[in-house]
């Protein structure tokens, strides 16, 4: 079910839930994230923002499943990751959209191939696959670059073509890791300004982990601040930029005023 469908049927329950979440690498003690619990409801833009180290991207990797945590629960959509089979995992990803800093293009494919990627592993015939990447590479403003290669695009072009594949099979959740920290403010403004239109639209849940409070205010409802691996603050974004109090998110806002 869509979050716009949950929302229109009154069901907030959480799309995304970590519950007491820590996670210890392999061998090591000290502490990845620290019993870390945070839901994101359904047609949410909910931030994640620490500084380096503070547990931004093992929480990324536990959201999708390529680590387990050592201890507590995460659920996307209800499901306990912890408890699904590879091939269950695989079907749950589909429901998980991903973008990253660095777009994560495959040079080799134009762009519509590129889009088209995703659904080649589903069941999606050819004719519906092209009609699917033809609507997506509109939506995200490049009709007309479907048969350029990702070298031949700028960096808020690539991250466009990574939001339309990550939308290809319909997720309840798109994730972004630092999805713009490789563009300029003006493109980043405008990638930011297509993940909120998204978010409008379709209802589409994201969260958006950074280290940059600009994007948070830009974009986000709610924000949580991570601080070696701890969850310090969460709260709506005006909150917590009005009187948010920890240190960690004091000098988060200092570092924008700057
Ligand atoms: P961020 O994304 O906010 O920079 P990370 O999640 O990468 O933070 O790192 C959090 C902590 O976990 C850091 O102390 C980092 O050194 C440690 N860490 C991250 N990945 C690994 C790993 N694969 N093995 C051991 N320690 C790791």
């Amino acid at each position: 079910m869509s979050a716009e469908q949950k929302r229109v049927r009154g069901d907030a329950s959480p799309v995304v839930r970590l519950t007491n979440v820590s996670k210890r690498y392999g061998g090591s003690t000290a502490v990845a994230l620290d019993q870390v619990s945070l839901s994101v409801s359904p047609g949410e833009i909910f931030g994640i923002i620490g500084q380096s180290g503070a547990g931004k991207s093992t929480l990324i990797r536990l959201l999708n499943a390529l680590e387990r945590p050592s201890e507590g629960q995460v659920e996307v959509d209800g499901v306990d990751l912890a408890g699904l089979s590879p091939a269950e995992l695989r079907t749950l990803r589909r429901r998980i959209g991903m973008i990253f800093q660095n777009f994560g293009l495959l040079s080799s494919r134009t762009v519509a191939g590129n889009v088209a990627f995703p659904l080649e592993l589903t069941d999606a015939t050819r004719t519906d696959r092209n009609a699917k990447v033809a609507a997506l590479l509109s939506r995200v403003g490049l009709a007309e670059y479907a048969d350029r290669y990702p070298a031949q695009l700028s960096g808020g072009q690539k991250q466009r073509v990574g939001i339309a594949r990550a939308l290809a099979t319909d997720p309840d959740v798109l994730l972004c890791d630092e999805a713009t920290s490789a563009l300029d403010p003006e493109t980043t403004r405008s990638v930011l300004g297509l993940l909120r239109d998204l978010n409008r639209e379709l209802g589409l849940t994201i969260v958006l982990i950074t280290h940059e409070m600009d994007v948070v205010r830009t974009v986000c409802d709610r924000v949580a601040v991570l601080d070696h691996g701890r969850l310090v603050e969460t709260g709506a974004v005006a909150d917590i930029f009005e009187s948010g109090a920890h240190p960690a998110t004091r000098r988060m806002l200092a570092a924008l005023s700057l």
